[in-house]
């Protein structure tokens, strides 16, 4: 379907990267071959025709080779995936069956290829698991390069784009992004993928605005099309008026000029107006992202989720490369704190190559997190010990995800200290003074919240699980979003209990689920006297911009009466009452979509 021309045409996506931009669409088709004849192949010429296919991998493999060593430093990490994928160009899932196929039922391998594909395709889309649907499309993205030379079509260029454009792709796969010269990149748009995927990630790391997810966005524009990227709200405008136009260029003005301002501003410490100084940090994914949270002005790391490490490859990373990637980052922020979350997969999050032998009905409650790591410390030790030779380094914090009972917080800080304990033995140097905390994202946790005091030194509330195991909510699930409440009762009152506990118990507690990224629950959060949010970098100088308007004691009051009140909603028009002008919030009844 093509737009007639100069009809404007708004889409809306994930948005997976802020800001704006306005430019011309380049259509990337990385759709690969469509339309795949089938014919029979005689006997006498089977040989040959399994030779021809084994030429195509062999060919495919060269490709991946040379771009893996073209790959530009930035994007070292990234070509783990792609080492992932010159494995899986033998796997025998795919290059075992489409040889059988060719052998036993005697059909040319293009149709071998095409039919073996589309089997595993079936099978992994039946899997909610996000590991094993990335893995999918890890297999889709290599069948596609074999297929084009099977056919001898050329693979999709993208290296040589030479003016700047606004990337639209059905899908991007490490390979490919790591061939764009980025510099040449305005946005990026793709039909599939989310917040988490390589291309939504690549986009916050280089603050490209992208937005993700639109499903026919590679139908709906056409190569040069004029288009705006509104990465804030996640619309994308095909054919923009010139009124439209001219509306975006002035938004698009405004927001870099803003975001320039108080970006500048988010340098010094977020006092409130009565003098309490509020620590603002960042969460990270990428090593490299700890560039981001210093330009806007974040008090150190509150969250480094270290699964990333982990993903897009078949082995696990070692020792060394772990406390490689921790020092670097330590190194940058130091003296400011590095909290680092040992390992959380499974669930919503990426799975190791070990655990694809266990797919889960219901990953979210399932073998993720600490319960992983304790049931395979070997794999568990090998990352205590990279952060604690890290911690030599800087200052480090070490926290534990998914707690959700207190035989694991003693069973993890055990674990801690028989790697110290090794360190010592192999005369490696190490740091065992180090902050230890837990992750309040389950509700048992919070309930027992005061017996895990004891045992530790800080809490952080991770709301983004906390929302969803306390309300029941799948954080994914489009249909549930809007039940997605940060400001349900049941939650403020779990934060409020923690506070009250940690407060007793002389611990701090800390917030680095995505609510403590939104200004409008800042009035709550300060009330309720948390002694540092963890945010997305981007959201940093926003939110620094709107402490610096609160007053503590105030909040402390407010909080009070908010905590009478009975649904979300109702907590929600009184924040907006009494603070929205203040906070300049224009940040709609929350939309659920806070977490994607
Ligand atoms: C959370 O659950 O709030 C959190 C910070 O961790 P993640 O989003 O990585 O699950
Ligand atoms: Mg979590």
């Amino acid at each position: 379907m093509t737009v007639p021309y100069n009809q404007e045409k708004i889409i809306k996506g994930i948005s997976a990267s802020p800001g704006i931009c306005i430019g011309k669409a380049y259509i990337v088709d990385t759709e690969g071959v469509n339309v795949v004849e089938k014919y029979f192949i005689k006997n006498a010429n089977i040989k040959q025709e399994v030779k021809r296919f084994k030429t195509a991998v062999k060919k495919a493999k060269n490709e991946l080779r040379t771009i893996i060593e073209d790959a530009p430093e930035d994007f070292r990490d990234h070509v783990n995936i792609l080492e992932t994928q010159v494995i899986l160009l033998k796997d025998k899932m795919l290059y075992g069956r489409t040889i059988s196929t060719v052998e036993n039922e005697g059909v040319n391998a293009e149709w071998a290829l095409k039919k073996v594909v589309t089997n595993v395709r079936n099978i992994f889309q039946n899997m909610t698991d996000s590991y094993l649907q990335e893995r999918s499309s890890d297999i889709v993205h290599v069948a596609d390069r074999i297929m084009r030379n099977l056919v001898g079509i050329q693979q999709v260029n993208i290296k040589n784009i030479d003016k700047r454009v606004i990337l639209v792709a059905t899908d991007l796969s490490p390979s490919e992004t790591s061939q764009i010269n980025l510099e040449k990149i305005k946005g990026f748009l793709t039909d599939r993928g989310g917040k988490t995927s390589h291309t939504g990630i690549i986009a916050r790391t280089l603050e490209i605005p992208a937005i993700l997810g639109l499903e026919n966005a590679t139908k709906l524009i056409n190569n040069d099309d004029v288009i705006i990227v509104d990465g804030i709200s996640g619309s994308v405008i095909i054919q923009p008026s010139e009124q439209t136009l001219i509306k975006y260029e002035y938004r698009k003005h405004k927001y870099y000029q803003y975001m320039a301002a108080i970006t500048r501003s988010a340098c010094s410490p977020a006092q409130t107006t009565d003098g309490s100084v509020i620590k603002v940090l960042g969460n990270i994914e990428l090593p490299e992202e700890v560039v981001s949270v210093h330009s806007h002005g974040g008090d150190g790391i509150g969250l480094y989720r270290t699964e990333f490490q982990y993903m897009g490859r078949p082995d696990f990373p070692s020792e060394d490369e772990l406390f490689d990637k921790y020092r670097d980052v330590i190194e940058v922020m130091a003296p400011n704190p590095v909290t680092i979350r040992t390992l959380d997969i499974n669930g919503d999050k990426a799975r190791t190559a070990a655990s694809v032998a266990y797919p889960e009905v219901n990953p979210a409650l399932g073998l993720r997190g600490i319960r992983y790591c304790l049931k395979k410390p070997e794999i568990f030790r090998v990352q205590l010990r990279a952060i604690l030779r890290a911690a030599a380094f800087g200052n480090v914090r070490v926290m534990f995800p998914m707690i959700s009972n207190y035989h694991e917080v003693i069973e993890s800080k055990r674990m801690l200290d028989e790697a110290a304990e090794s360190l010592e033995k192999d005369g490696i140097t190490f740091n065992r003074d180090i902050q230890i905390g837990i992750l309040m994202e389950v509700p048992s946790a919070v309930i027992m919240a005061d017996l895990m005091a004891n045992e530790v030194d800080f809490f952080s509330i991770g709301t983004n699980d906390l929302i969803q195991y306390t309300l029941a909510i799948d954080r994914g699930n489009k249909q549930v979003a809007h039940l997605y409440q940060p400001f349900d009762l049941a939650i403020l009152r779990m934060i409020k209990s923690l506070k009250d506990v940690a407060s007793e118990k002389n611990i701090k507690v800390f917030m680095c689920g995505e609510m403590a990224a939104d200004p409008i629950h800042l009035p709550i959060l300060l009330g309720m006297g948390l002694d540092g949010l963890s945010m997305n970098p981007q959201s940093i100088p926003t939110v620094k911009r709107a402490i610096k308007t609160l007053s503590i004691n105030e909040t402390r009051q407010f909080v009070e009466d908010v905590l009478k009140l009975t649904t979300a909603r109702e907590v929600f028009e009184r924040v907006h009452d009494v603070y929205g002008s203040m906070l300049s919030c224009e940040i709609p009844f929350n939309n659920g979509d806070n977490n994607k």
